[in-house]
């Protein structure tokens, strides 16, 4: 089958795969305190979802990423995983996870044994209470998880977003607490797809302020160039290497190569799309696998150029914990 590249020129090699909208975190960067949950019966069910990941693996897709939600929450995250596994033979690369780790002491080890190549973990701050105000959650749990990823081999990233008001004073804490461990640490523009009217401008700690921030501190800070990953490299004190992922101040849309496709099966070929191509309910009212071929090539062909073109928040009602991230 033909690879998916829209009509700006952009081929399309990763799909975020969203296993569920629930989430055990509230964090307020994200979710509406008291969300409303998709109905459980409009959910993909594992073979649903390992059908369209078939689909988009034939068509070129080679690294896709679970995320949620909390894919945790997921009770057949495992038989997902294992599932996944099986399109390597089919072209599939690689398969990541993207987790708040809260819950995956006890199933790290599983977990990796099924096929997880590496997990990103959300870790926005390490003051125990700053983590709580901005999750409204523990973080005992969270580290836990991470310890228990890196006992059980697996490649571990964490991300953090950065909100003016929240953690802002904990960018260099945070940084040199990942330095210390040799983690890789990836700081995040805060983006306007949280709650509807949550968003600010002001909230927003652009890529130059972050560095600021750092520098003043007495860090030696190199950038390095930019590759395919949307996230700029920085090298810190000539060892260690940053990445920022500058959405708002710097967008990356002009070399994006990712989808989106929510745990109802709604495909967003970018973030800030108002509206999705639902090819999960065309899957459910009978379309065979070349009518569901034909909605994602024109789905990714009309993908318009992103945030880049667009700023600002998006008039819809899928927020971040809809999306994945
Ligand atoms: N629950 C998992 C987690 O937290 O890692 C996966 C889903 S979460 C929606 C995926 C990623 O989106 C996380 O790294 C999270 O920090 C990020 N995220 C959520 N809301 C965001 C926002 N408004 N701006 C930027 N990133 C955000
Ligand atoms: Fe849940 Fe992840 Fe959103 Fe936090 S960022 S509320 S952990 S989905």
């Amino acid at each position: 089958m033909l690879p998916l590249t829209d009509s700006h020129g952009r081929t399309k090699r990763k799909l975020r795969i969203s296993l569920t909208d629930r989430c055990n975190f509230r964090c307020t960067y994200c979710m509406p305190e008291h969300p409303d949950w998709l109905p459980r019966a409009s959910l993909l069910t594992r073979d649903e979802v390992l059908r369209l990941a078939g689909l988009f693996v034939a068509h070129g897709i080679e690294q896709i990423r679970l995320t949620g939600g909390e894919p945790l929450l997921r009770r057949d995250l495992t038989e997902c995983v294992r599932g996944l596994d099986g399109l390597r033979e089919r072209g599939l690369r690689r398969v990541s996870m993207t987790t708040n780790a809260s819950r995956i002491a006890p199933r790290a080890v599983e977990l990796v044994e099924a096929g997880v190549d590496d997990f990103n973990v959300s870790l926005d701050a390490v003051d125990a209470d700053l983590f709580r105000r901005m999750t409204l959650r523990e973080i005992a749990p969270v580290l836990d998880g991470i310890e228990a990823l890196a006992a059980a081999g697996a490649r571990v990233k964490l991300n953090a977003v950065v909100v003016r008001g929240d953690n802002d004073g904990e960018i260099v804490r945070l940084l040199e607490w990942a330095m210390e461990r040799h983690l890789p640490l990836r700081f995040i523009e805060y983006m306007p797809l949280d709650a509807p009217g949550h968003w600010r401008r002001d909230a927003v700690v652009s890529e130059a302020d972050m560095i600021a921030a750092i520098e003043k501190r007495g860090h030696v800070v190199e950038r390095q160039p930019r590759g395919a990953d949307p996230a700029t490299p920085w090298r810190i004190d000539g060892h260690y290497e940053l990445g920022i992922i500058s959405t708002v101040s710097n967008p990356f849309c002009s070399t994006c190569d990712r989808l989106r496709l929510t745990a109802t099966g709604e495909l967003f070929t970018c973030l800030f799309s108002p509206v999705g191509m639902p090819l999960g309910k065309r899957m459910r009212d009978g379309a065979d696998d070349e009518a569901l071929s034909a909605l994602v090539r024109k789905a990714v062909w009309l993908k318009d150029a992103g945030y880049a073109a667009r700023p600002g928040p998006v008039a819809r009602a899928t927020t971040m914990h809809t999306m994945g991230g």
